[in-house]
């Protein structure tokens, strides 16, 4: 028997290494591993659970891939979509590795083969689908020797991810009854509170949560604000006509306004396809194949289009429309530039967007449009702060510096030496335990005796009243800046209360100087032809409460104002 000794351990350790970069090299024709990859391969390994977070393209596969070749054993693969299995499971059988899907669109001598497979442990892989989990867990998958389960994409777990799947809903099930497999969950979207409730609903033991940077520096970000439709159109098409030639998506809400925008992209002599839920499936499948083989340039969709498309060379993407939320944008803009080279990107905002987003949020209970995820785009969409920094430190990755290839960056506001302001704020938070939100903040802040400050005593805090110079609505701006700035963030599992993050401590103590932007405040303003509609400035980050009521009055207003121009 080999004894268990730091040396055994280490030449082990080393022999699975040289094993791992064995298989790279045969088996998917690489000769490094990417970040992350080897460390979580390791981990699955040594038969722990594990988070992953990886950008779209970034290598999650591999990460479950090639443990399932060094175990005993099938994988069990879970995947949303047939596309996505089918494609999956044809580039693995290229490469000689033995992998199926069993899924709805098989025939029955297929499954059959497919289940013999399995049990006489001929399959390294199995791709299936959540539903069909939950249906074989008590026949196939018993008869099964099971070396790990791979849940993919799996946000659409969580109602607070931005694509849930009720078919994911069950998948906790898996823990229950295979305790001893490890469970490696992936995805390329999971703000904070999806993914602990991503480890909460799959029952993950003990899990790492292994988060890859999301740092995609050659795509460029471009907001362009208050374009009526018309004006949008033609900035559309000129910068079609830029990109000549070029690969690229554009998202639009509706999917009527897919068909319209192709049909003007169209009348330019620019192949151009059409995607969204209402085509059938063969009009689809045939979308995605022309873009995909470069038979048409350009594709007008809904969010319907994407997920699982890998084409290295789209160049740009577009949003026509403001997206629901920062996952859904970076998941969409992600598709851009997968093969490293400058790539770029623009949102269009408006206020028309902004009412009816909200207007569904408010409406569909939650469940599809999350009010506080929507602010948060909308806040993006009217920062003055680089807008990488924002998208980073949403993703919990802090950054301190700018990245220089976004307009923000481009063209950048008049700023100061805010240490002094910051601090201020990030002491009271401190203060306070870190138990309060952004209105009793203010309150503390402005030494206001509110009721809600003299139920806690906070008024004999010694930073109450410190910010008594600055108004309350300054308040309200530089407090998002310092929220996307990375310096607190929002925890919305709890009250909405503040926490303060690594780089603010770093300002609290000293440490670091915090550069805010000077606030000027613009007025809505609604003439003739050129409508200019700014209403950033007004904007309350507070969470959905009473002074809402008056943002939709505002809203309201403000529509009907614009409908009455149109
Ligand atoms: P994800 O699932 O994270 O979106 P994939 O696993 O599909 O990404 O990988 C994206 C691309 O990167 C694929 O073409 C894959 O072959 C490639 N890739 C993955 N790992 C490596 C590596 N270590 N070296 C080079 N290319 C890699
Ligand atoms: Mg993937």
């Amino acid at each position: 028997m080999i004894k268990y000794t730091k040396e055994n351990v280490s030449l082990q350790q080393s022999l699975i290494d040289s094993l791992m970069k064995n298989i790279l090299k045969t088996y998917f024709g690489y000769d490094n591993f990417r970040p992350l990859q080897e460390e979580i391969i390791h981990h699955i390994l040594n038969k722990q659970d594990a988070l992953v977070l990886m950008p779209t393209g970034g290598g999650k596969s591999i990460c479950y891939q090639l443990p399932a070749l060094l175990s005993e054993g099938t994988a069990i693969v879970v995947s949303p979509l047939i596309s996505l299995m089918k494609d999956q499971v044809e580039a693995l059988q290229s490469n000689g590795i033995a992998a199926g899907a069993l899924n709805s669109n098989n025939d029955e001598t297929e499954n059959a083969n497919l289940r013999r497979a399995c049990i006489d442990g001929r399959l390294k892989l199995l791709y299936i689908s959540p539903e069909k989990l939950v249906t074989e867990k008590d026949y196939l998958l018993r008869d099964m020797n099971i070396s790990l389960f791979a849940i993919d994409e799996a946000h659409c777990i969580s109602q607070w991810g931005h694509d849930f799947r009720p078919e994911y809903a069950q998948m906790g099930i898996i823990h229950q009854q295979f305790p001893q497999i490890p469970i490696i969950a992936l995805t390329a979207t999971a703000d904070k509170i999806t993914r602990e409730d991503i480890i909460r609903q799959l029952h993950l033991i003990h899990p790492r949560t292994f988060i890859s940077s999301f740092d995609r520096p050659n795509i460029s970000l471009t907001v362009k604000r208050g374009f009526q439709a018309k004006e949008r159109n033609k900035a559309i098409l000129e910068f079609i006509n830029r990109h000549s030639g070029e690969s690229g998506i554009i998202y639009c809400m509706s999917r009527n306004k897919t068909e319209t925008i192709a049909q003007m992209i169209q009348k330019q002599g620019i192949r151009c396809g059409v995607y969204h839920a209402g085509l059938s499936p063969q009009q689809r499948d045939k979308t995605q194949d022309d873009f995909i083989n470069d038979r048409i340039q350009v594709v007008c969709a809904t969010i319907a289009f994407g997920m699982g498309i890998d084409k290295s060379n789209v160049r740009w993407v577009i949003h026509n429309n403001l997206p629901k939320s920062i996952e859904s944008f970076y998941q969409e803009i992600g598709r851009t530039g997968r093969d490293g080279l400058p790539s770029d990107t623009i949102l269009f905002y408006s206020i028309g967007d902004l009412i009816l987003l909200t207007k569904f949020a408010t409406e569909s209970n939650q469940q599809t449009i999350n009010l506080e995820k929507l602010q948060r785009m909308q806040q993006y969409a009217e920062a003055d702060i680089c807008r990488r920094r924002i998208l980073l430190n949403y993703f919990g990755e802090t950054t301190t510096k700018d990245c220089g290839n976004c307009d923000v960056c481009k063209n950048p506001p008049e700023r100061f030496d805010g240490t002094i302001i910051v601090q201020k704020a990030l002491s009271a938070i401190v203060r306070t335990n870190q138990q309060i939100g952004t209105g009793l903040l203010i309150d503390i802040l402005r030494g206001n005796y509110s009721t809600e400050v003299t139920g806690k005593g906070y008024q004999e805090l010694k930073t109450f009243g410190a910010g008594r110079d600055i108004p309350v609505r300054d308040w309200q701006d530089y407090l998002l800046q310092m929220l996307q700035l990375g310096y607190f963030e929002i925890a919305y599992n709890e009250n909405n209360h503040l926490k303060i993050t690594s780089s603010g401590t770093a300002i609290l103590f000293g440490r670091s100087k915090a550069t805010l932007t000077v606030i000027h405040r613009e007025e809505t303003t609604i003439k003739g032809k050129k409508k200019k509609v700014i209403i950033s400035k007004e904007f309350s980050f507070g969470l959905p409460g009473t002074e809402n009521e008056d943002l939709f009055e505002a809203l309201r207003g403000l529509r009907k104002q614009l409908a009455d121009q149109e």
